[in-house]
Formats: C-alpha cells, structure tokens, sequence
C-alpha cells in the first residue's frame, strides 16, 4: 500500500482542488493507497472539509493535532501514522504536482530505490522567499555534513524501512530533508519545477523560515562553532603580536594616546564575542530542546475510517 502525507495548516481555500487533483494523480497508478491529511491545528474552516472528505472517501485519513506544531512536525506526525509500505509526502499547497508521485513511485519499484526526492530545477513566479531559500540552498550545499542535498524539500517519497530508519531519529530539532538524506539507503531524485501555491499566502512565515533555515545548519554543519573558535584563534594570534607592539611601544617611549585605535578594538573585539555568545546560545538553545524531551505534538483525534471500538 501506498500513503501519502500531507500537512494542512489554515487551507481551506484550496482543499477541495487539492483533493481532487491528488485522488485522481494516484489513481492513475496505484490501487491501493491511502491519504494521510494531518491537520496542524488549523483555525479555519480547514478540518471539517477534511473530515467531509474523509466521510465520502475511505481512503483519505485524517490526523488532527491538538494544536500547531508546525510543518516539521505535522510531517514527522503523519510518517509516524502511515500504515504503507511506500510513504510520499508533499506540502498541501499543490507547489508540488502530485503526478510526480507515479514516476517516483516506479522508480521505486522498478529501479530498486529506496527514497526518491525531488529536486527543484526551477521555480515559477517571482518571489523574494525564492531569493532566500536560494541563498540558504547554497549555503546548506556547501556546508552541510550530508551529500546530495542540494535544493531537496520535503516532497519525496520512501520505503518503509527508510521510513522506519527516519523515525528513528528522535531528535527534537528537525529538518527533514536532511534527516532523509542521512538515514543512507539507495537515494534517487525525480526533477520538478516547483509551481506557485494554487490560493492563498503561505502559512509557512518569513520568521518561521528563518528557523527552519537556522536549524537545518546547526543541526547538520559544525561551521557555526568552528567559525568562532577560528575567531577566535585569529583575534588572539592578532592581539599577540599587537601586545608585543605595545609594549615595545611603552619601552621605547614613542606610546602615543590613542582612544580611537582603544575604542576600534574594543568595537571590534565586544562584537565579535556578541556574536560569539549568539552561536553559543544557539547551540545551548537547542541542547535544551532536545533535554527537555517534549513529545514534537499531539494528537487530538486520529479519523483513520475504522469504526469505533
Ligand atoms: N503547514 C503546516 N503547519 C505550519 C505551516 C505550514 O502544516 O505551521 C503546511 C501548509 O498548510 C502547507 C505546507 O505545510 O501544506 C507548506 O507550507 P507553506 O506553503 O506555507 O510553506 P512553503 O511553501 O513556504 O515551504
Ligand atoms: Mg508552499
């Protein structure tokens, strides 16, 4: 059996399409198949058309979560409750074409792969999310400790074993592309454009974009650490010999009273251990997460089609 995941927050304009068009996507090339909406706390009207849906239609499955947890998490929720053997994900907003999913799907059973993602060739529409989720891609690329990463979201599609293997990860702090690209296995990509959202604006803020950015670093590249002990290392070789310089200076007698060369260095050293402390912090910020162990959501009610016990 094949499922397919999908993370619903505030959506209510464009369920109806979406629905539609995934059904009739797989119908196209599975028989057997389930659709798991998780519901992340939606306010609008997004859950009871899911569960109109879900009442007409016994393969759409919906899993609502006590509140919202956020994408990461709605998607980590719903790979928990699929029951297929192969797994899809994709975002509820149709910038992922659901057709997609055959070819991924034959590559699977096919050509033996294990997890197939899609790899963005391009993107329509102009848009300054682009530009950013541009620059953290090449930025990611080049520093992460994971290969084959490049410019990869959450659409994708796995076999149960690498399902099991992602769940595995327990961690708190996640970033799901790279996650899957850690857990090994034989990875393949299917190229897609990634289309704009078919309605609305995206439920996924600039700031909450900033944070998935921020913790797919921390969590798959040590560059941040490393760059401040460099900082580090550097400032003090530097102020090794500027300490030489000075006190030769003071020996010699030709020392001149010089606040602004004072201030310049206390600018510039003040700044660097800010930012230092701010990386530090990051990391502190994260180990706290992941010791406090808090559950990544909770469900409300799981209306998988079963009748009650
Ligand atoms: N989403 C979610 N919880 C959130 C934010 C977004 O479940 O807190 C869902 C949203 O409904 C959509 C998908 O995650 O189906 C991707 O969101 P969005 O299109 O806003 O993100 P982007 O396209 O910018 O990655
Ligand atoms: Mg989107």
């Amino acid at each position: 059996m094949l499922s397919i995941v999908i993370p619903i927050y505030n959506e209510e304009g464009l369920i109806d399409d979406l629905v539609r068009r995934i059904v009739s996507a797989l119908e196209a090339f599975v028989s057997d198949f389930e659709i798991l909406f998780v519901d992340d706390g939606s306010e609008d009207g997004s859950l009871r058309q899911l569960l109109d849906w879900q009442k007409k239609y016994s393969r759409i499955k919906v899993l609502s979560l006590s509140k919202n947890f956020g994408h990461q998490a709605a998607f980590t929720a719903g790979l928990e409750y699929a029951s297929g053997d192969i797994v899809g994900m994709m975002d509820g907003d149709l910038q992922d074409p659901p057709e997609l999913f055959k070819e991924m799907y034959r590559k699977i059973e096919e050509e033996n792969f294990d997890i197939i993602s899609g790899k963005r060739s391009g993107r329509k529409g102009k848009n300054s999310r682009h530009f950013y989720t541009f620059l953290f891609h090449l930025l990611f690329k080049n520093i992460a400790a994971v290969q084959n990463m490049e410019n990869t979201g959450n659409f994708s599609m796995m076999r149960r074993e690498a399902v099991d293997a992602l769940l595995r990860m327990k961690e708190k702090v996640r970033y799901l592309p790279g996650l899957r690209a850690f857990v090994g296995f034989k990875q393949g990509f299917v190229d897609y454009i990634r289309e704009e959202r078919i309605e609305g604006d995206p439920k996924m803020s600039l700031s909450k974009l900033f944070i998935l950015a921020a913790d797919a670093i921390f969590s798959f590249s040590r560059l941040p650490i490393r760059m401040t002990l460099t900082l580090g290392l550097i400032g003090t070789i530097v102020f090794m010999f500027a300490g030489i310089y000075v006190l030769v200076a003071k020996i010699f007698g030709f020392a001149i009273i010089g606040w602004s060369s004072t201030l310049l260095s206390i600018y510039f050293l003040g700044s660097i251990q800010l930012v230092s402390l701010g990386v530090v912090g990051e990391y502190v910020y994260r180990i706290y997460k992941e010791s406090q162990n808090r559950p990544l959501y909770f469900v409300k009610k799981f209306y998988d089609g079963n009748p009650p016990k």
